[in-house]
């Protein structure tokens, strides 16, 4: 079985559009194999209201966003996680908007100031001090709306989702995508975090999530069943090839994605490497310490 991916989306950028009543998407012009067409802005409620996710540092994209608010008072500016294709433009539209910010508050791990992005550029991880900050269950709410933060690491270490309480609807962020799987890449990226945090959004009866990249999903619990018999069997696929004979990160991406283009290898390595940690530690392969792409891992 392999997941129905969809890379259907009506959108004009830098054009709200109403997907549910009261919940607008602007997407913002930051395509890429990372992004999709973009990052999703969020603006939640009619009265006094939500913005989730600002998106990248973009003038146009702060610039849709406040046209779309049209005077009306912002009550929080929302984030799904710290990853700058979300983040970057909160400085800005917090400028433009003077709200405050509600995010988990990320803190960079202890030496570890430098993250590797999937398309092996190396950046510096950033500090974020929301106003408000969200834990597990915490709420947020303004006229009409209440936004639950359910905490979903995996992805990024500090990733929220918001249910919009009495709706159905998740706001998703990267954890849940309908055109892609989600990318879980060390050092931030867990996958045994990940997959807890699919396993969270087992059973809630959710109708819809919208998430940070691409269109709506419309059976969501289907697409987290499908993500995580997807994790299953390339799971499986990693510890048969290592059980057939020790293997490097490196043959095993050659092995598991033949056809790859060359600028999605770094990505392809890393999140094998999130499943090897994974299988490391529930020892079921072992590997010399740290892990390198270029050294053998055995199975255990
Ligand atoms: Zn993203």
């Amino acid at each position: 079985m392999s997941i129905e991916l969809s890379q259907r989306m009506n959108f004009e950028y830098g054009v709200p559009r109403e997907l549910v009543p009261g919940v607008q998407r602007i997407v913002a012009k930051n395509p890429s194999p990372m992004t999709f067409k973009g990052t999703n802005t969020y603006i939640v409620g009619n009265g006094t209201l939500a913005v989730i996710d600002p998106g990248p540092d973009d003038e146009e994209q702060c610039a849709a966003i406040v046209k779309a608010v049209a005077g009306r008072p912002v009550s929080h500016i929302v984030l799904t996680h710290a990853h700058g294709d979300h983040s970057d433009g909160v400085p800005r539209l917090i400028d433009a908007l003077k709200a405050p910010l509600a995010a988990y508050g990320y803190e960079p791990r202890a030496g570890g100031a430098l993250k590797i992005t999937p398309d092996s550029r190396e950046v510096g991880v950033k500090t974020i001090r929301p106003d408000i900050m969200l834990r597990d269950r915490d709420a947020i709410q303004g006229d009409g709306w209440r936004l639950e933060a359910l905490f979903t690491p995996g992805h990024a270490p500090d990733h929220l989702c918001f249910e919009l309480s009495g709706t159905g609807i998740l706001f998703s962020g990267d954890h849940v995508m309908g055109w892609n799987t989600s990318v879980v890449a060390p050092p931030e990226g867990k996958m045994s975090d990940y997959l807890a945090s699919l396993d969270r959004l087992r059973g809630r009866g959710d109708k819809l999530f919208l998430p940070g990249h691409g269109g709506k999903l419309a059976e969501p619990e289907r697409m987290v069943r499908g993500y995580l018999i997807h994790r299953r069997m390339r799971e499986d696929a990693i510890l048969n090839a290592i059980r057939e004979r020790p293997k490097s990160i490196d043959e095993i991406v050659s092995l598991i994605y033949p056809t790859i283009e060359q600028k999605l290898v770094r990505a392809a390595s890393l999140s094998v490497q999130a499943h090897v940690e994974h299988l490391i530690e529930r020892h079921l392969v072992s590997a010399d310490d740290p892990i390198a792409f270029d050294r053998p891992l055995y199975p255990s």
